[in-house]
């Protein structure tokens, strides 16, 4: 089935989401605050409007990529244009609080809602490889699921409201200490005389197996396309893994969970992406973990 879709927020992983929808058929208008991003995606085929309420104006679908909770709720409150009984699909990282309460918004205003974090980053959105979690009711997830996967390779209907942005936050949790585990374990065998390479071989197929060694190894050489190669640069922004451990923490907190280590990572990280770290890959965590950076 064909969509109208009014997207808002053609930003680094908007842009391209919107253009592999444009690929798969659908008539996608596009609003961004950004001249910029206005015009990258309009070189892929989005027709752009003038205001996100002229993008909506004869939408059914209504998608979003914005920044933050806040920017999310606000354009809820103002995308009263949408036809009754849009879908509202809201692909941003927001806290679960504000997921719920937008698709509140949305229902009171006659639509229907349905909260879809992604995983995978830039190159996921550009190759609509993406990993959508999503929460929303069975029928919503129904019409939802094949407009994503025009965007992503793998859609998980996690639950109700709120819960593709629970799962979101506790994958990227389980990510952020496993990444400090890895430094950690690198920087203790750095000390003990263990190369980086014989540490790799044996935790790669052993029980310290995990993400965040064998595809984004903090040190350079063992797995070749890992961030560390480049001085770190590109992949998964710190100052991104920053604020997920931030809407992490903040949930444990409110759901009174101890989550010590995910509550220490979200410090390490944030004062990283705030000094060093800023615009490097997550894993560059490492360089600040040694005994003479410490
Ligand atoms: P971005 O900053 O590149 O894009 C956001 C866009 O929203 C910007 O172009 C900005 O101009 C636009 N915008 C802000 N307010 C607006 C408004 N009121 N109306 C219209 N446009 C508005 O950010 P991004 O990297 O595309 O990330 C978007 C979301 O995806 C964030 O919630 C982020 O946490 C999440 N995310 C990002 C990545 C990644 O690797 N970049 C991975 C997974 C999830």
């Amino acid at each position: 089935m064909t969509h109208s879709i009014g997207f808002i927020g053609l930003g680094n992983m908007g842009g391209p989401m919107a253009a592999n929808l444009v690929k798969a058929g659908h008539r996608v208008i596009g609003y961004d605050l950004s001249a910029e991003a206005r015009d990258l995606a309009a070189a892929q085929g989005v027709m752009i409007a003038v205001s996100a309420a002229e993008a909506v104006g004869e939408a059914d679908v209504v998608l979003t990529m914005l920044p933050t909770g806040r920017h999310v709720l606000d354009s809820y409150g103002e995308l009263t244009e949408a036809a009754t009984g849009a879908l509202f699909i809201d692909c941003s990282t927001i806290a679960v609080g504000d997921a719920r309460v937008a698709a509140d918004l949305a229902r009171t205003a006659g639509h229907r809602a349905v909260d879809a974090p992604v995983s995978g980053g830039v190159p996921g959105a550009e190759a609509a490889s993406l990993t959508f979690m999503v929460g929303a009711d069975e029928a919503d997830f129904a019409e939802a699921e094949p407009l994503l996967a025009a965007m992503g390779r793998r859609v998980v209907h996690c639950g109700s409201s709120g819960a593709g942005q629970a799962a979101k936050i506790c994958n990227n949790m389980i990510l952020g200490v496993s990444m400090i585990a890895v430094s950690e374990a690198f920087v203790l065998g750095e000390s003990l005389g263990l190369s980086h390479q014989a540490l790799f071989e044996v935790a790669s197929t052993a029980s310290g197996q995990c993400w965040a060694l064998t595809s984004n190894c903090p040190v350079p050489g063992p797995v070749p396309g890992s961030p560390a190669n480049r001085d770190y640069a590109g992949g998964f922004a710190a100052a991104l893994m920053a604020k997920d451990l931030g809407l992490a923490a903040a949930a444990a907190a409110a759901c009174d969970v101890p989550a010590e280590l995910g509550g220490r990572a979200s410090e390490l990280y944030a004062a990283f992406a705030e000094g060093a770290g800023a615009g490097l890959d997550f894993s560059a965590i490492i360089t600040t973990l040694r005994k003479d950076t410490a």
